[in-house]
């Protein structure tokens, strides 16, 4: 089976703005389901879709801004997803760097490969399998992301059939390897925010009138505050939990990384449809 291989060309981080996908119909594809997110959830965006860069999430940003400084340069950063709180209030959801080409590509490389964000661990995954256990779909949805990578391998393949969860997971990581693992901690992330961005809701903490956008902007202005500190504040996680995040979304790697090599097809249930009991 052919295996994915990034060939360092360094596109992925040259081109971090305005959603460089790999042709103008999955560009459209992209656009109209940003579109729909933004009119059926909470959620605001505080950058023109050719503005908007890939998502840090709340400890990636202290990280990467501490590297910058040991580097000497400060790091640009601006919000990209937000929500309104019923005090009027501005909750970031989640943050971006404000580059078209990466500030840490040195000599075409990546010079914080270790400390480098999900997102990049993930490239050119969009999403993958934790969207399929939490909504059970089948692996129709499940194709790697529409994003823009010259080694990129379709995994036509495996869309749409009824292979179990635990054999298309081998079968990603075969494929992929550590980039599929990427991609399932982001995925863990993104699910913890939306079951987060839930509870808000439930709870009653969060403005569902949709203002304009310049209206949001003005009061991002007036007083802003991170989601994960917002839900400390208002007890529905605790400061340890917000701490331990990092911790949890590597251990979720490291338990789809040991399924995806356990996985053994011979005892597997007959009925070949996504499982969520066989993770
Ligand atoms: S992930 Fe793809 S776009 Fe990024 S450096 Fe590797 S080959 Fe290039
Ligand atoms: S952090 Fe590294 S991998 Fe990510 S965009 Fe920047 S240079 Fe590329």
């Amino acid at each position: 089976m052919e295996k994915f291989e990034c060939s360092m060309c360094g596109k992925c981080c040259r081109e971090l703005k305005g959603f460089k996908l790999s042709d103008e119909r999955q560009k459209e594809i992209f656009l109209k389901e940003r579109d729909d997110m933004i009119k059926n959830t909470p959620l605001y965006t505080f950058q023109k879709p050719e503005d908007e860069g890939m998502a840090l999430y709340e400890w990636e940003v202290t990280r990467l801004k501490d590297i910058a400084s040991a580097k000497g340069f400060d790091l640009k950063i601006k919000p990209r997803y937000g929500m309104l709180s019923n005090m009027g209030t501005v909750i970031v959801v989640t943050w971006m760097l404000d580059y078209d080409i990466c500030p840490f590509l040195e000599n075409n490389k990546c010079s914080i490969y270790k400390n480098r964000p999900l997102i990049c661990q993930a490239f050119p995954f969009y999403k993958t399998i934790y969207d399929a256990i939490k909504t059970d779909k089948k692996l129709k949805s499940l194709e790697i992301g529409p994003l823009s990578c010259p080694k990129r391998i379709e995994m036509k393949e495996l869309s749409g059939t009824t292979m179990m969860f635990g054999q298309w997971k081998k079968t990603m990581y075969e494929v992929y390897g550590e980039t599929f693992i990427g991609s399932s901690k982001s995925d863990f992330i993104k699910v913890f925010d939306e079951e987060l961005i839930e509870e808000l809701v439930r709870r009653g903490h969060i403005d569902l009138r949709k203002l304009d956008t310049q209206t949001f902007l003005r009061k991002y202005e007036n007083r802003s505050i991170s989601m994960y500190q917002f839900a400390v504040r208002k007890n529905i996680i605790s400061q340890k939990d917000v701490d331990d995040l990092p911790i949890e979304v590597e251990k979720f790697g490291d338990i789809t990384r040991e399924n995806a090599i356990s996985f053994d097809a011979s005892k597997a249930p007959k009925d070949g449809s996504i499982s969520n009991t066989n993770q």
